[in-house]
């Protein structure tokens, strides 16, 4: 679960003013008091655990000692019997039937009864059956074994089966010492097993040598002279206490139990036996009673350290955990409080924001209100759902001539409309979307054709005229998002139709007008930006720059791509001078255009100042390719002569006026060449004017072959020839004149034979005029015909 789920739920029951410090404290205290409870009760069940498992043991422990006691007594029990039931028992025997019997005993030995009269005899005997020297012995003052004085009766040990590496301690006599002389006697009187006092054991290792002497009587069978109670000897089992009771269980350092047992049959209770393990520190004690013999020993148990730490408590563990825990609940709780104390003064803050911001809103509402009713000149409809009217202001009101408490809750906005205008609207629309309309719905349902446009629309006053109106329709949508109704908002366009009416046929009347008339009309401007803009282009402007109108208007310097590159820098300077000086604009200039190539056009338009400080010139251009063609040919015509194709004289002059200007701004040099036929009226009269004209073309032919591509060659009249050599000396001219003069005289001509000519030759000088160059070269013309004619001759000062 996530925690902000959980979160109101824990702090659900904590007041909203406690201190998130107080709520800390008092957790942090209740979890210390849960935990100091928790750790009572674990501690209880513990101890509880502890007893029990501790009881376990000791009874555990008490079985084992106590079968080991029994133990002790069956296997002695069973010895005695042996001996009971043989006439004779030798030593092998003895060894035979003992050695199987030694668990958990030092040594299982036979002493027989020996009288003081019997001494000597016995010790004899037994020397001669050992092969060794046998006495009765006992321990002296220095703990030594050494023969034994003189008494009324023995009881030396003969046969003695131990486990001892020290051997058996032969002829020891078990009456010379008052434990175990006690033991004997007891055993003697009662007939049965008798335990001695704790004794330093014979022949033991010292480690074992505390022990007992388990003793038992052994007697004749019935049959013997001796009553049956008077025993002739005594078997014994050589107890060491720690072998006993130590022995195959857990060692010392291992053992969960201390064990003490303590034998009580004497008035001086006596330690029998003591673990060297340490005891723990507790109340728990396990007593029993344990019994061997005649003997009964008290058993006591008690915990060992091992044991202690084996169960050691967890009180620790839990009042550390328990601790940490609340330690860490009341942090959290610390942090969740403080945090949803945060929370809430935010949530007041926010509240407080929230209320100034209804109060803003509250302003707002009523200023849209005012501005709702203050637009008179657009009529402002808002339905519910339903298409029900529920705002009508002002300007509906005027527009409309209903009051808004006509129309409010009672109308819907379809019942505004013309329902024929709706119908049609429908029916376009359901076939468009693909699903049916309502007419209701018609004016309020955005056509894919025309997305977010104000549509026009016909709508029906109180009083049933019609009035045309632009639309805008919007869904109307609350807080979250869902839809509420509709918003219309209405403007009056039946003025503004009216206009753009009049404005349309207008249109088409100059449309019409600029079709007619040849080439284009425009409104052209130039603005302080350097803008050049066509703000109208007939159609005929098309066919004038085969560019069409719209891009023309979107860009007007695309006719400059189209005027020919010799043109164009002209026409830009002519248009700019006539904005600078608002005088009219008259061009004339070729157009290179794709289709038609080279053409003119001439331009003419008169300026008028904008007021931004642009100009704006209204203008018509034309095609005047033919006019210009025509032109061209005229002045070929006037400039050529008809009988030969050639220059005629006014070219001559032109040409010589141009050049002589040109020399008076450069230096250079210029001559020309004057011929005359000679004798041209003869070949007139001999063979007809026809032959003349054809001598007249013939020689312009061979002048015309020799003649520099420079060299202007024209008709000045009659059979008068002038070449004007133009950077040409009066000895280059010369030499040309010669050459013409050979071509012409050298081959005769059909029908004629030899023509010639005269010629003169004359240079310019500096500050001479035209005529006195021309002079010159008419007189030298007028010597060559004086010398005779057929000659060249060249220029002479005129005295
Ligand atoms: P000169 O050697 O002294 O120049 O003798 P000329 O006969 O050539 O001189 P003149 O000036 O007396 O004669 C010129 C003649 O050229 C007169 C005219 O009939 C003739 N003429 C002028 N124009 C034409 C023309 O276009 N065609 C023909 N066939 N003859 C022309
Ligand atoms: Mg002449
Ligand atoms: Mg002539």
């Amino acid at each position: 679960m996530p925690l902000n789920a959980v979160r109101p739920k824990i702090l659900g029951f904590i007041s909203e003013q406690a201190s998130a410090w107080l709520v800390a404290l008092v957790v942090l205290l209740a979890g210390f008091a849960l935990t100091a409870i928790v750790a009572w009760a674990a501690s209880d069940l513990y101890q509880q655990q502890v007893r029990q498992r501790f009881q376990l043991l000791v009874n555990e422990r008490y079985t084992r000692l106590q079968e080991r006691f029994e133990d002790q007594e069956q296997r002695l029990s069973s010895l005695r019997r042996f001996f009971v039931n043989s006439d004779e028992v030798s030593r092998e025997e003895f060894d035979g039937f003992a050695q199987p019997l030694l668990l958990r005993a030092q040594a299982y030995s036979w002493a027989p009864r020996v009288f003081r009269e019997q001494r000597s005899q016995f010790e004899q005997e037994v020397t001669r059956q050992r092969g060794a020297p046998f006495f009765i012995r006992e321990l002296n003052a220095s703990g030594e074994l050494a023969p034994a004085p003189e008494r009324d009766e023995y009881a030396p040990v003969l046969y003695s089966q131990t486990q001892s590496l020290l051997g058996a301690p032969l002829g020891f006599d078990l009456l010379a010492q008052p434990p175990r002389r006690s033991a004997l006697e007891r055993a003697h009187k009662s007939g049965k097993l008798a335990v001695s006092q704790p004794i330093q054991l014979v022949g033991v290792e010292p480690a074992y040598a505390t022990g007992v002497l388990l003793v038992a009587p052994v007697s004749r069978a019935p049959t013997s002279e001796l009553s049956q109670n008077e025993p002739y000897g005594y078997v014994m089992a050589v107890i060491s206490m720690r072998q006993l009771v130590a022995d195959g269980l857990p060692k010392a350092e291992r053992d969960n139990l201390v064990m003490q047992i303590v034998d009580t049959s004497d008035l001086q209770p006596q330690v029998l036996f003591e673990s060297s393990n340490a005891v723990a520190s507790s109340d728990l004690v396990g007593a029993r009673r344990l019994s061997l013999g005649d003997h009964v020993y008290a058993l006591t148990l008690r915990p060992s350290q091992v044991f202690e730490q084996a169960n050691h408590s967890s009180l620790a563990v839990i009042l550390v955990m328990g601790g940490l825990l609340s330690v860490l609940l009341s942090a959290l709780l610390y942090v969740l409080v403080s945090q949803r104390q945060r929370a809430l003064k935010l949530v007041e803050q926010r509240t407080v924001q929230l209320r100034l911001r209804e109060l803003e809103l509250r302003g707002a509402h009523g200023q849209l209100r005012s501005v709702l009713n203050a637009a008179t000149q657009v009529a402002i409809i808002a339905t519910d759902l339903r298409g029900v009217i529920n705002t009508f202001n002002a300007g509906a009101e005027q527009m409309l001539g209903f009051k808004a408490e006509q129309v409010v809750g009672k109308l819907t906005l379809e019942s505004l409309h013309l329902a024929l205008e709706l119908e049609a609207c429908s029916a376009g629309l359901s076939v468009t979307l693909g699903k049916r309309i309502p007419a209701s719905q018609a004016m309020l349902v955005e056509s894919p054709d025309n997305l977010h446009e104000a549509r026009e629309w016909t709508l029906v006053r109180q009083d049933g005229t019609q009035l045309i109106v632009n639309m805008l329709a919007t869904v109307l949508l609350d807080d979250h998002g869902l839809w509420i109704g509709h918003l219309a908002i209405y403007l009056d366009v039946t003025e503004q139709k009216r206009a753009y009416e009049a404005l349309a046929a207008r249109d088409r009347l100059l449309k019409k007008l600029s079709a007619h008339v040849p080439g284009g009309i425009f409104q052209f401007t130039l603005e302080p930006q350097d803008k050049w803009r066509f703000i109208y282009a007939s159609d005929g402007m098309r066919d004038i720059y085969e560019i069409e109108v719209s891009a023309l208007q979107q860009n007007a310097t695309k006719v400059f791509e189209r005027i020919h590159p010799l043109d164009v820098e002209r026409v830009r300077a002519s248009i700019r001078l006539s904005a600078l000086q608002l005088s009219h604009w008259r061009e004339e200039y070729r157009v290179l255009l794709p289709q038609r190539g080279l053409r003119w056009i001439r331009g003419e338009a008169t300026p008028e100042e904008l007021p931004g400080g642009g100009t704006l010139w209204h203008g018509y251009v034309s095609d005047i390719s033919d006019l210009k063609r025509v032109e061209e040919e005229l002045r070929a015509l006037s400039i050529t002569d008809s009988l030969t194709g050639i220059h005629n004289r006014r070219y001559f002059q032109d040409r010589l006026r141009a050049e002589m200007l040109r020399l008076n701004r450069t230096s250079g040099a210029l001559s020309v060449i004057m011929l005359d036929i000679d004798h041209f009226k003869r070949i007139n009269d001999q063979h007809g004017h026809a032959v003349g004209d054809g001598v007249l073309q013939e020689l312009c032919k061979r002048i015309g072959q020799r003649l520099r591509r420079t060299d202007v060659f024209c008709r000045l009249g009659g059979e008068e020839f002038m070449v004007l050599c133009p950077n040409t000396d009066g000895e280059r001219a010369y030499s040309l004149a010669l050459e013409l003069w050979q071509s012409l005289r050298s081959v005769p001509m059909e029908l004629v034979g030899i023509v010639t000519a005269s010629f003169g030759v004359a240079s310019w000088r500096a500050d001479e005029g035209i005529d006195g160059l021309l002079l010159r070269a008419d007189s030298a013309v007028y010597l060559a015909k004086q010398a005779g004619r057929d000659r060249v001759e060249a220029e002479r000062v005129r005295a």
